[in-house]
């Protein structure tokens, strides 16, 4: 599933080739995503240029001036850059076509993702509104993560991955923030400390770093079967290692589930 760093990654991939890109249509091959694809959403962004593509959590917000075009990639989309013409595939749903005579397409086999129209300031969708602090914001930090966590008895993975808490971070980079943090990823959340705190968040932000760094920044790059971008998938400290030896000290990895999701630690590097 794609990540904040897979989207944020996508977001720059569109960057040169959509902004200040005047809107010829939008093609809507199948309605039934996660929410239906509005049916006025063709006409809505016909004529309109794109000012800039922004990113809130894992929503790409395309400003449209007088709205904004919403989309997210749920749990298997992917955004390709095509040329007008490119035959589609079964599952490319959604084309959003340029002037310029480009094509961004939305193939998305498992249909959970979202391409919506927001008018007014999209940071106030339903969608958007509550949508914890982006990691990359000033906002979240040691201290925000610290008060968040003082009724929380859940496990502090579970906890990260809660949108509310922080923008963005699914079941990969929990993972690997909490690796390089040396926290166990079943500590119960109110049981961290505020120096914890302050190491995780700055783990969490070093993590993301790394892996939007590895990503590149062409929409033609490979993505594995797991949709992380770029190479950053032979760089886990972690993720999918179970049995095999902690890169930092040689102890097996272990896998346990946790709210049905794999998690995966070094039972020697995270206390
Ligand atoms: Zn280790």
């Amino acid at each position: 599933m794609p990540e904040l760093p897979e989207v944020e990654t996508t977001r720059r991939g569109l960057v040169p080739f959509v902004v200040n890109q005047r809107i010829a249509t939008a093609i809507v091959r199948n309605h039934s995503l996660r929410l239906p694809v509005p049916r006025s959403l063709p006409r809505l962004v016909a004529g309109a240029t794109i000012a800039a593509v922004g990113r809130r959590g894992k929503y790409l917000l395309f400003d449209c001036g007088p709205g904004t075009l919403i989309l997210h990639l749920g749990m298997s989309g992917r955004l390709w850059i095509v040329d007008h013409g490119t035959p589609p595939e079964p599952h490319d749903h959604f084309d959003l076509v340029l002037d310029s005579g480009t094509v961004v397409r939305l193939r998305d086999p498992r249909r959970f993702g979202l391409v919506l129209w927001g008018n007014g300031d999209p940071l106030r969708h339903t969608l958007l509104a509550g949508i914890g602090p982006e990691p990359f914001d000033a906002a979240f930090n040691g201290d925000w993560l610290y008060r968040v966590t003082r009724n929380r008895t859940a496990a502090i993975k579970l906890v990260l991955m809660d949108g509310h808490v922080v923008a963005g971070i699914g079941n990969i980079y929990a993972n690997e923030a909490l690796f390089h943090a040396g926290v166990n990823p079943r500590q119960a959340a109110q049981r961290m400390g505020p120096g914890r705190c302050d190491l995780l968040a700055d783990k969490i932000r070093e993590t993301l770093e790394l892996a939007i760094g590895a990503g590149g920044s062409s929409l033609r790059d490979y993505v594995g079967s797991d949709g992380v971008a770029g190479s950053f998938q032979s760089q886990f400290m972690v993720y999918d290692r179970a049995g095999e030896p902690c890169h930092r000290c040689g102890t097996p990895i272990k896998g346990i589930r946790q709210g049905q999701r794999s998690t995966f630690y070094c039972p020697r590097c995270q206390r």
